[in-house]
């Protein structure tokens, strides 16, 4: 089903994004060299409960995962790319890390995601990987425009990921998203320009392009949920919620927006 949002929606989408974008900076904030994943998944619960919201991961159990997926946000460390269960693990300088985090308030979801590294140690390879999710993000946003199909977000997402010379995985990609967080239309990390559903106001996105440096493979952790790189390489991730608008796409997950 593809959901068109009323005004009234779309009004409390923009509040659900802007909780998102403040909840995801502050955990960046707080990830540095010491910092464990169960702290930055406790925060988060902490956070979504404080802002009356809903978690639209604890109870998650579709078919690729098993069982609930029982944590409040992704967080995914070098190799891994999604899905990142979080664990006993202490982040260390240098660690690629994706925050990844979906919530519902008024009855409306916003999702989003952003890879960064930790400590000062900045691997030229991770900070390449990240530059590259970051612009094909900017790229998919920008192809949003009036009259623009799936296949033209699809096709300039993919083509940032390839020019920068990475495999594109299209197992998993982006999404509609509105009273939950996962609906049609499927928007593939590449695809063909013109083709696919036309673009209509109201509708909501996830964008996500995600990279592996050397591999489209994944391997599936033996928690049941995290993705890995098939290779072992690092991997980087970049998500925002958009709102197709009359004349183009507004980002709902950017930072710094006000929080009501
Ligand atoms: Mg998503």
């Amino acid at each position: 089903m593809i959901e068109i949002l009323n005004p009234t929606l779309l009004t409390r989408a923009k509040d659900t994004g802007a909780l998102v974008a403040d909840i995801l900076q502050t955990l960046k904030s707080r990830s540095t060299i010491g910092t464990n994943l169960l702290d930055i998944d406790r925060w988060a619960k902490d956070m979504i409960v404080e802002a009356g919201a809903q978690s639209c991961y604890v109870d998650y159990a579709p078919s690729f995962g098993r069982g609930p997926f029982g944590h409040y946000i992704c967080t995914a460390v070098n190799d891994a790319v999604l899905h990142g269960r979080p664990h006993d693990y202490t982040l260390a300088d240098g660690d690629l890390l994706t925050l990844d985090l979906a919530v519902s308030r008024g009855g409306v979801a916003a999702d989003a995601a952003v890879s960064f590294v930790v400590g000062g140690t900045r691997p030229p390879e991770s900070v390449a990987l990240i530059s590259a999710t970051e612009r094909a993000l900017a790229a998919g946003i920008a192809a949003a425009g009036p009259g623009a199909r799936i296949g033209d977000i699809s096709h300039a997402i993919g083509t940032v990921l390839s020019e920068a010379g990475y495999p594109v995985n299209t197992e998993f990609g982006g999404h509609g998203i509105g009273s939950t967080m996962h609906q049609d239309p499927h928007v593939p990390n590449t695809g063909r320009p013109g083709r696919g559903y036309k673009l209509r106001p109201g509708l909501l996105l996830a964008l996500e392009p995600w990279v592996m440096a050397d591999t489209a493979g994944l391997v599936t952790d033996a928690d049941g949920w995290t993705l890995r790189s098939a290779t072992g390489c690092r991997t980087a991730h970049s998500e925002h919620t958009i709102a197709i608008t009359g004349d183009g796409a507004e980002i709902l997950t950017l930072p710094g927006r006000a929080r009501p």
